[in-house]
C-alpha cells in the first residue's frame, strides 16, 4: 500500500513539476515517505540503536515466506532458489528444516536450525550455493565448539565475522580480546558474535572518530556545487556528490570535484526510480539501464565510483541486494516532515541521508544530531542543489556554512563513503 501511494505521488509530482523522466538536468524531486512512516521514525528516535533504520521501508520482506508451507509443491530447484534469496532478509524464520533437506544442506539439523536462521537474518554477505553450503557447514563448526579457547580467528574469518578484521585482512585484536572475553564458554551463534562485535565497535565512543558525510544530489546541482568548493576547502570539508545525468554534463567539472578531493557517486543514467522500474522491467532491466552504462563511463573516465544514492530514494530488497555488487555503500534518503536528525553506526554499507533541503532545514536539529553523535557513528547529511532554486530542493550557501562550521568545531571528521566505513582506519588521524 505504502508503494502504491508513494507511486502516486512521483506520478504527481512529475506531473505537476512537468518533467519527464527523460529531462535532461532537471532536478527530481526525491519521493516524500508516507504518515505511516513518520510514525516509525519517530519511535525509532526514541532509541539510540538505528540499526533498523535501512529497514523502514521494507516491508515486502514477507513475500518470500508465503511459499513455507506449501514447500513439498517446490522443485528442488526452487527450494535452492528460495534459500539463496533468503540471504540477509529481515525475516526468514520460515525456512524450515524440510527446505534445508530437500536443497540438501547436509549441516544443518533441528539442533542447529535456529542459528543458522539467525546466520541468515545477520549476514551481509551473498553466497552461491557451494560456497553457502560451506559456510554453513562453518557457522554449525563455530556452534559445536564445546570450549572458547578452540575458537580461533580464522574460523571467525570463514564465517565471514564483520568487524573483527581490517581491510587489508589484519586481525584486530583488540576486538578479537574483546569478543572472547564477552562471549559465552560454549555454542558459538553467528548472529550473537556479530552482534558482540558491533557492540564492541559501537561503545569505543572515546576511540572512534565521529564523522560526518554531506552529500548533494542529481547532474543539474554540478554548477552550484562546482561554485562553492572555496567554502568547503576554508572548513576542510569533504563531500559526496551523487551525479545523474552523466552524460548531459560537464565531465571537466565532474573530475576537477574529484580532483580536489571530494567524493563522485552515482546517482542513476537518468535518475530512474528504483522500485517502480525493476518491478515493471525486472532488476536486472533496472541495473542494464540505470546503473552500468553510466557507471562504466564515469570509471572510464578516471572517476573512482563506490557509492550510490536511490533517486527519489526509492528502492526495494531486490534491488538492496543487487545494488550492493556494484557500489561499497549505499544511500537511501529520508525527507519527512519530522525526520530525526542523528548518526548510524559507521560500518553500515547501506545509510540513510537526512534531508538539510531548504523546506526541512532546521539547524537546532542538525546541531543537537551533532552534539549527540558517538564515536564509530556518522551523520549523513543529504541535499541538492547550493543556492536558491524554483523549488524547495537546494540549501542556501549560509545555512550550508552553518552546517559546516558547527561540524567542524566539534571536531567531526568529514568523510567519503569509503572512509566513513572504513572508521578504525581514521581513529588514529
Ligand atoms: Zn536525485
Amino acid at each position: 500500500m505504502k508503494y502504491r501511494y508513494s507511486a502516486w505521488i512521483v506520478a504527481l509530482l512529475l506531473l505537476i513539476s512537468g518533467c519527464n523522466s527523460d529531462s535532461k538536468t532537471a532536478i527530481e524531486p526525491p519521493v516524500e515517505r508516507g504518515q505511516g512512516d513518520n510514525t516509525s521514525t519517530d519511535k525509532d528516535g526514541a532509541d539510540t540503536d538505528n540499526s533498523d533504520k535501512d529497514n523502514s521501508n521494507s516491508d515486502d520482506s514477507n513475500s518470500e515466506n508465503t511459499n513455507s508451507n506449501n514447500s513439498t509443491k517446490e522443485t528442488k530447484e526452487e527450494v535452492i532458489k528460495r534459500i539463496l534469496s533468503a540471504q540477509g532478509a529481515e525475516n526468514i524464520t520460515s525456512l524450515a528444516l524440510k527446505d534445508f533437506e530437500i536443497a540438501e544442506f547436509g549441516c544443518v539439523t533441528a539442533a542447529n536450525l535456529s542459528v543458522i536462521q539467525g546466520y541468515f537474518n545477520t549476514t551481509q554477505d551473498e553466497l552461491q550455493l557451494t560456497t553457502l553450503r560451506d559456510r554453513l557447514c562453518k557457522v554449525v563448526e563455530l556452534f559445536e565448539l564445546d570450549n572458547k579457547s578452540l575458537l580461533t580467528p580464522s574460523m571467525l574469518k570463514d564465517v565471514g565475522l564483520r568487524g573483527l578484521f581490517f581491510q587489508d585482512g589484519t586481525l584486530d585484536q583488540w576486538a578479537y580480546d574483546e569478543l572472547i572475553l564477552t562471549i559465552p564458554e560454549r555454542n558459538f551463534e553467528y548472529a550473537a558474535l556479530q552482534e558482540a562485535v558491533e557492540d564492541f565497535h559501537h561503545n569505543q565512543s572515546s576511540v572512534w572518530p565521529k564523522q560526518i558525510n554531506i552529500s548533494f544530489d542529481d547532474g543539474g546541482a554540478l554548477n552550484s556545487i562546482y561554485e562553492h568548493l572555496d567554502l568547503f576547502d576554508k572548513y576542510n570539508a569533504t563531500f559526496t556528490y551523487y551525479v545523474s545525468h552523466y552524460s548531459t554534463i560537464d565531465h571537466e567539472k565532474v573530475a576537477d570535484i574529484e580532483d580536489r578531493g571530494h567524493e563522485i557517486g552515482h546517482h542513476g543514467v537518468i535518475h530512474r526510480h528504483a522500485k517502480i522500474y525493476s518491478e515493471e522491467n525486472g532488476v536486472q532491466k533496472w541495473i542494464t539501464d540505470d546503473i552500468t552504462p553510466q557507471l562504466d563511463a564515469m570509471r572510464r573516465d578516471g572517476l573512482t565510483v563506490t557509492s550510490y544514492a536511490y533517486p527519489f530514494g526509492a528502492y526495494t530488497k531486490e534491488t538492496d541486494r543487487e545494488i550492493k555488487k556494484y557500489f561499497t555503500h549505499v544511500r537511501k534518503f529520508a525527507s519527512w516532515s519530522s525526520v530525526v536528525y542523528r548518526g548510524e553506526r559507521s560500518d553500515r554499507p547501506i545509510t540513510t541521508g537526512l534531508s538539510i533541503d531548504s523546506h526541512r532545514f532546521d539547524l537546532d536539529k542538525i546541531r543537537n544530531a551533532i552534539d549527540t553523535l558517538k564515536g564509530g557513528e556518522t551523520l549523513y547529511l543529504a541535499t541538492h542543489v547550493i543556492g536558491k532554486t524554483g523549488n524547495e530542493w537546494y540549501i542556501t550557501p549560509e545555512n550550508l556554512e552553518k552546517v559546516l562550521a558547527y561540524a567542524s568545531a566539534k571536531g567531526l571528521k568529514f568523510c567519503h563513503t569509503s572512509e566513513c566505513m572504513n572508521f578504525k582506519g581514521n581513529a588514529n588521524n
